[in-house]
């Protein structure tokens, strides 16, 4: 029987087991052969052999770490070597973009950032590629051997194909940015939302750790959520995000640039939070910030309190909802909102306790994210999940 078994589902198996083995190393290192073999539950033969082809790889080695070794001689164990490993991290704003080198630990080497903007007769792809190519001119001594490339953008994108198929910011159709940059470096390319990619680096090293169950809401300009139901992204293979800011709030609301109309990011998106704050409190002299919002709400201003109470409440009826259908650990919210998070996180709190299974809503707790909505971290996030699905550590020992 095992003679019909096809090569891809092997090669799937080994793919999983190498990531699982590589994923242990990092997370427990140095860790002796014996307690990898207990944790990954596989046997010891295969755990040598698996071993001795990462480190011939380069990608782990061995180490002596105080413990207790046969007759007292010093343990053997094994940690990630992530020495001379590199990648590269793109993270792309509105009008901004950031471009990072870390190692395989995901420690940053370097990152930068500049003004993002798409001149007259240039195309999306030439200003991304000059930048690139710009950050490698100026970083060539610090540059080893480079691995990957991983780009967040908050954009329709298809993660699988590599290829984003609008933004909202800048004039994209159907860029098949991927296959381009692969067939430019010769390396493998990770594309992703930033909400989903921001939601992996959350249960990879953030507030999401060691949740099976989560769901991430974002509540900035944008207002988006990433949901992990039993360890996996939903939507991650496709090109879909989980629009929750496009749920109609205001049926005779403002039009949304979705087409719609009262969509919940017309609402609370916090463009339009500081706009309804600012015609609330005519009495402020200069603009508004949202520091400076909330600021005000620290301070006790009820007018502002009673801005951040709606918003709470407009969130935690659609989360109650939410709740109910995926029974999360975990909500995570990424918002500059979170500085008020002691009038901000009761609200919803309650809305989802009056309103979701009171089994569902007594073990959910509401936490804030550890990350901001800043940085390189999740497109590192990219790197390290597909280090520990395998997949990366396949195409790098394959050279
Ligand atoms: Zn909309």
């Amino acid at each position: 029987m095992s003679v019909d078994v096809q090569p891809s589902h092997i090669d799937q198996i080994k793919q999983t087991n190498i990531g699982l083995v590589y994923r242990l190393i990092d997370q427990y290192g140095p860790i002796s052969r014996i307690a990898l073999s207990k944790k990954a539950k596989l046997a010891p033969a295969s755990i040598t052999k698996i071993t001795r082809e990462l480190i011939d790889a380069h990608l782990v080695k061995e180490t002596e770490f105080p413990g207790l070794g046969f007759r007292g001689r010093p343990a053997i164990g094994l940690k990630v070597d992530s020495e001379g490993w590199q990648f590269l991290c793109i993270r792309i704003d509105e009008g901004r973009i950031v471009i990072g080198l870390r190692d395989l630990s995901c420690n940053l080497v370097v990152e930068e950032q500049f003004a993002f903007s798409v001149l007259q007769g240039h195309s999306f792809l030439d200003c991304l590629v000059d930048k690139i190519d710009n950050f490698f001119l100026r970083q060539q001594a610090t540059l080893e051997r480079l691995t990957a490339i991983s780009i967040t953008i908050n954009a329709i994108v298809d993660p699988i194909n590599g290829v984003i198929h609008s933004s909202p910011y800048y004039d994209i159709q159907n860029l098949p940015l991927g296959k381009f940059l692969h067939q430019r470096t010769g390396l493998p390319i990770f594309l992703q939302h930033g909400i989903a990619a921001w939601t992996i680096a959350e249960s990879l090293y953030g507030a999401g750790e060691n949740c099976q169950d989560l769901i991430q809401l974002v509540i900035d300009n944008n207002v988006g959520a990433g949901i992990m139901t039993a360890g996996q992204m939903l939507h991650a293979g496709n090109h879909s995000v989980v629009e929750v800011g496009h749920i109609q709030i205001e049926p005779d609301g403002e039009r949304c640039y979705c087409g719609n109309i009262g969509c919940l990011e017309t609402v609370v998106g916090l463009k339009k939070v500081l706009q309804k704050s600012y015609f609330l409190t005519k009495g402020y002299s200069g603009s508004l910030s949202v520091d400076l919002l909330c600021q005000s709400a620290i301070d006790g201003d009820p007018l502002i309190t009673e801005v951040i109470y709606d918003v709470g409440e407009r969130i935690g009826r659609i989360m109650a909802v939410m709740v109910n259908i995926f029974n999360p650990e975990r909500i995570l919210i990424g918002s500059p909102l979170n500085s008020v998070k002691h009038i901000l996180y009761p609200v919803i709190q309650q809305q989802i306790a009056q309103r979701s299974l009171p089994g569902y809503s007594q073990q959910v707790e509401i936490v804030a994210t550890q990350f901001d909505n800043t940085g390189t971290l999740p497109a590192a996030a990219l790197i390290k999940q597909a280090l520990y699905n395998g997949e990366l550590l396949i195409e790098i020992m394959q050279g």
